[in-house]
């Protein structure tokens, strides 16, 4: 990247420079040229090249066969000046000559293979899915999510410091690592970041990586499929086995006793689980026998990030978005995003999406005129929200919000909840879910019926008449209700 060592060959005035000082400057005009072109073309006509001199301005390249050098006149000169020129704005041309002792000869030209390995991406881009063997299906890792991209403060010191541990000694003391903490704080970024590390540490390794919701899915497939002993013992065979938001077991038996087993054998075989959730394990709707496995290991929260933390996730954001935001800009955000990293990270992302699309570098004002936006009130129109402090509490939930407060309570999947599913422990909170849409939201029970996968308006209205019917002589119901109502923060 740095051309700190070619601007000071510029400085050079006669041809009186090493070989060594060439071959350092062929290399950063190659590796600006590599970009550029089909790495099989690259490798083809870039093999056994060299610069062989310099007089002032001119570049002496060197080619290792008599046919590569109208190739390279007609289509690389361009480029290739140009790569030199961003190095070096004293070279004015390059000229070309064959030198067949160029053909192998290592310590003139430069080894291509050394230098631009092929870069093996194990991501398939646009699969989201990898299968591991038959009956097992990994989520694939994001490369993005590492462990050392995730910022370190007091409000995660302890998991991360956990997943470090893991990632160096997976199956060993922190075995089952159970993280657990509220929505957007990091917990899925921890899990599959210890995989890509411990998958870094040991390449072999088979890691899988699942939402409950994907394990629960392939339980049933395995049954469905009457290939449960397949099922089971491929899982066996996986070394790390990492399961995101394990909350949603809840109410779900057999896949909590598949779980079980699966547990059970890694465990005893010292395979490293890793488990999250949005609670600790005592809180948690499972069976008593999977709860006091997860207690067995290490158990660490993550919480909300205090200011400066908060501070320091957008510097690091910015960074990787290649965003130069203003100090100020950053602090802003900072001081007035507080629920999670998540949120912190969408409006980072429209700053981004004004710069690009806008080509406008974001200001306080315009970024608090995105969040003026985000954090709007539909049932206050005439309302300047000034302050966000102020209107944060106050902002009226979406549907989506009601959705997710409802499925927390629950322990029910958003998924589950608007799907066709008839299982009696998902109706009540689909009802709920209802009910709530039509009280704050004022929804139509037409609309509401699409919401919930295309039913009729009249099942919505019946179920919500069920639960103000309810309400008036289930305390029980009336308390779980106002508990919701509670977190949506409309009462
Ligand atoms: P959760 O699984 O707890 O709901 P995620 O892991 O999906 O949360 O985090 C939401 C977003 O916030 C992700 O993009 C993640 O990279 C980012 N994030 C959360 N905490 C941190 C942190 N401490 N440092 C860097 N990024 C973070
Ligand atoms: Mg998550």
């Amino acid at each position: 990247m740095s051309s700190a060592s070619s601007s000071s060959l510029v400085a050079a005035p006669a041809p009186v420079v090493s070989g060594i000082d060439h071959r350092d400057l062929w290399l950063k005009i190659l590796q600006k040229v590599e970009p550029k072109l089909q790495r099989s073309q690259f490798l083809t006509w870039f093999k056994d090249t060299a610069i062989l001199g310099r007089e002032g301005g001119k570049v002496v390249v060197g080619l290792p066969l008599p046919m590569c050098l109208h190739w390279h006149m007609e289509h690389y000169c361009a480029i290739t000046l140009t790569a030199a020129q961003e190095l070096d704005s004293t070279i004015t041309q390059i000229v070309y000559t064959v030198d067949v002792g160029l053909k192998d000869n290592r310590e003139r030209s430069v080894d291509l293979i050394e230098h631009f390995p092929e870069q093996r991406k194990r991501k398939l881009p646009g699969k989201p899915e990898v299968k591991m063997a038959e009956g097992i299906v990994s989520k694939i890792l994001n490369p993005r999510y590492m462990l050392d991209n995730f910022v370190v403060g007091g409000s995660n010191r302890l998991a991360h410091a956990a997943c470090m541990a893991v990632a160096t000694q997976p199956g060993g003391k922190y075995n089952p690592l159970f993280l657990y903490g509220g929505v957007g704080l990091g917990k899925t970024h921890l899990l599959q970041a210890t995989g890509n590390a411990i998958l870094k540490n040991m390449p072999r390794a088979t890691i899988v990586y699942t939402t409950t919701e994907d394990f629960t899915n392939q339980v049933i497939e395995a049954i469905r499929s009457q290939k449960m002993e397949q099922f089971r013992r491929r899982y066996r065979l996986v070394d790390a086995l990492i399961i995101d938001d394990v909350q949603f077991l809840a109410n779900k038996e057999r896949t909590q006793e598949e779980f079980f087993h699966t547990f059970n054998a890694l465990y005893e075989e010292h395979k490293q689980v890793i488990i999250s959730a949005d609670r600790p394990p005592q809180e948690l709707q499972l069976e008593d026998r999977l709860i006091s496995r997860f207690e067995r290991g290490m158990i660490a929260d993550v919480s909300a990030p205090d200011y400066e933390t908060r501070l320091a996730i957008l510097t690091e954001k910015a960074k990787e978005y290649e965003l130069l935001l203003d100090m100020a800009v950053l602090q802003f955000i900072a001081e007035h995003t507080t629920r999670n990293v998540r949120e912190l990270e969408g409006i980072l992302m429209q700053a981004v999406a004004l710069y690009e699309l806008e080509q406008r570098m974001p200001t306080v004002r315009s970024i608090a005129e995105i969040m003026r936006k985000l954090n709007k009130d539909p049932h206050a129109e005439e309302e300047q929200g000034v302050g966000f402090e102020a209107a944060q509490p106050k902002r009226a939930p979406t549907f989506q919000d009601v959705l997710e407060a409802v499925s927390r309570y629950y322990s029910v999947s958003v998924q589950d909840m608007t799907g066709s599913s008839r299982v009696r422990e998902i109706l009540l909170p689909r009802q709920i879910a209802m009910f709530l849409g039509k009280k704050y939201l004022r929804m139509s029970f037409v609309r509401l019926g699409e919401m919930f996968s295309n039913r009729d308006h009249t099942t919505v209205m019946n179920a919500v008449e069920k639960i103000e019917a309810k309400m008036q002589n289930d305390p029980q119901l009336l308390r779980e209700v106002r508990a919701i109502e509670r977190e949506l923060g409309v009462v």
